[in-house]
This record gives structure tokens, C-alpha cells and sequence, in this order.
């Protein structure tokens, strides 16, 4: 404590912080250095979104194996006890012609397809991770020709082989994270949010238009003509205008397949630039259609016993 001339204490004047005078700088650097990592991070999110294709194609397909494996062993869990000599008959067709049209399209070596029937009324297929390919019954009722099954297991074989579930995913995820972090909601990154990521995926159009293209290549390369891409879409179609009328909201084929017309005509144009011929469709073998028969006649059995329940 400093004394003045009669000796008498003196109280030291306060000396407040004085921010030195670079401060100002510091704290707009900071805020620049910010603002540029902000806008890097959402630049390259940006173009990984773009990119995730290009990308991801060199992925190997062990290793979207193995980050798959713990949802294959639920789904495998959940229809475990559904055994029936209709279903086995059914998925060994499935198998058979899949192992067939996959053996035309030069996948990678350790890309294997799995086929899946679903007893679902739904017209649907998709291609989840993990190469695995889902066909439902209702898709199988409305199709009555093996050429038409065969296009549509073709065309989600090309989504496997393009890798599109896995881009997929990958794009939802980055566009969830980057929803998140500017947004600070992390509710859209839920584990359960991923499981339907994993179950179905909607792609682009020009993934689209690329799963087409193999898929009628495979056609013609198993049968030697592509009857089947027409008979499919002609199916679908009809399918939709019933479906316009019933204010239906099921999920189906053609909603997560949208553009109906420009694929047609996309098929047409390559199947005439390549002089592919359309013969004759086939019908499912006698044993299948005996099967979904069979299967139909139970369902309605079990719907009446419900009713006379009721
Ligand atoms: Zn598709």
C-alpha cells in the first residue's frame, strides 16, 4: 500500500483489465477460423452427398457384410418358425432363378446375392445391404410370367452390384448429421432411424435408370431375348390405375419407382439399339403356381375362421 507525503496510507488506484490491443484482432481471426471450418465441414458433406457414389463403389463388400451381420441375424430370428412346403417351394424358385440371372452380371467376386420371399400383399421388391433382395407374394400374384419376375430380380441385383442401398444410406446419414449439428435435434440419428435406412432405401432417378439398364441386359442374357421388361411395366402400370382408383396408400414397386413412362421408354430405345427381340413370356413353373394356390386358399381360410370368430 503506497503512503503519501505526511505519511498517511493511501488506497492503490484500481487498475482494471485492458484487453491488449491485438484483442480485437484475436477475436476476428477466431471467428473467421469458425466460419471457415463451418463452411468446409458443409462443403464437404456437400460433396460427399454428390460423390457418395464414386465413392462407395470401392468399398469392399465385406465390409458392408459385416456391418450388416447384426440385422441379418434379426431379420433371420423374426421369420425363423415360418416353414411351410408352399414357402420352401417358393424360395427355392427364388434362389434358382436369382443364382441364374446373378451369374450374367459379373458381380465382384465376393458379392452374393441372397433372396428373400415375403408373404406380404404388397407389389413390392427392394434391395437392402448385405446383397440382400426381397421379393413379396403380391408382386409374384401380379406378375404372371417368369420373364417379368425375372426383370425386376435383375434390377435389384443391379442396385446391389451399384452399391445404391449403401449410397443410400450413406446420403440419408450425412444429410441427418448435418440437419443435426446446425440444428442441435440428434432425434433423426436414432439407432431405430437407421434401421428403416437399412430396410428401404429410395434412390435416384439415375440410380434408377441404371438398375433398368442391367437388369434388361440380364434378362437377355438368360433367356436370349428381353419379353418381360414389357410385360412388367404394362403389369405395374395397370396395377397403379387400379390403385389411383382405390386411393390406395400402400407401398409398392412403383412408388419407390417412380417415372413409369420415361423407363419405358428408356427400354425400348436399348433393347432397339441392340436388336434384342421379344418372344414369348413363360409362366411360373406348375409347382409355384400350385404353391401360391395354395397359399391363397389358406389365407382365405384363416380370414373367414376369423370372421366367424368375430
Ligand atoms: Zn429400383
Amino acid at each position: 500500500m503506497s503512503q503519501d507525503q505526511h505519511g498517511i496510507n493511501q488506497k492503490p488506484t484500481p487498475v482494471y483489465y485492458q484487453p491488449p490491443a491485438e484483442h480485437e484482432n484475436h477475436y476476428q481471426q477466431m471467428v473467421k477460423w469458425l466460419a471457415i471450418s463451418l463452411t468446409s465441414l458443409f462443403v464437404l458433406a456437400c460433396l460427399f452427398i454428390v460423390f457418395a457414389d464414386r465413392i462407395l463403389i470401392n468399398l469392399p463388400f465385406s465390409a458392408e457384410k459385416k456391418f450388416v451381420k447384426p440385422y441379418e441375424d434379426a431379420t433371420r430370428y423374426l421369420y425363423s418358425d415360418e416353414h411351410s412346403a408352399e414357402r420352401e417351394a417358393i424360395e427355392a424358385y427364388l434362389d434358382q432363378l436369382t443364382a441364374d440371372l446373378a451369374a450374367n452380371m459379373d458381380l465382384p467376386e465376393d458379392m452374393q446375392i441372397e433372396v428373400h420371399y415375403l408373404d406380404s400383399d404388397a407389389v413390392n421388391a427392394f434391395a437392402t445391404l448385405g446383397g440382400h433382395v426381397f421379393i413379396c407374394r403380391g408382386l409374384l400374384e401380379t406378375l404372371d410370367d417368369e420373364n417379368s419376375l425375372a426383370m425386376v430380380i435383375g434390377h435389384e441385383i443391379a442396385h446391389v452390384k451399384n452399391r445404391d442401398p449403401i449410397v443410400g444410406m450413406a446420403r440419408g446419414l450425412t444429410i441427418a448429421m448435418l440437419y443435426s449439428y446446425f440444428t442441435g435435434d440428434y432425434s433423426s440419428l436414432d439407432v431405430s432411424g437407421l434401421g428403416s435406412e437399412l430396410g428401404l432405401s429410395y434412390f435416384s432417378r439415375e440410380q434408377e435408370r441404371k438398375a433398368d439398364e442391367l437388369g434388361i441386359q440380364a434378362l437377355h442374357a438368360h433367356y436370349g431375348h428381353v419379353a418381360g421388361y414389357d410385360s412388367l411395366f404394362a403389369a405395374l402400370q395397370m396395377e397403379q390405375e387400379n390403385n389411383a382408383n382405390k386411393d390406395s396408400q400402400s407401398v409398392n414397386w412403383f412408388s419407390s419407382h417412380p417415372d413409369l413412362d420415361e423407363r419405358i421408354n428408356s427400354l425400348s430405345e436399348q433393347a432397339r439399339t441392340n436388336n434384342w427381340q421379344l418372344r414369348n413370356e413363360q409362366t411360373y413353373p406348375e409347382n409355384i403356381i400350385e404353391a401360391l394356390n395354395i397359399i391363397n386358399i389358406k389365407k382365405q381360410e384363416i380370414d373367414l375362421g376369423i370372421k366367424k370368430a368375430i
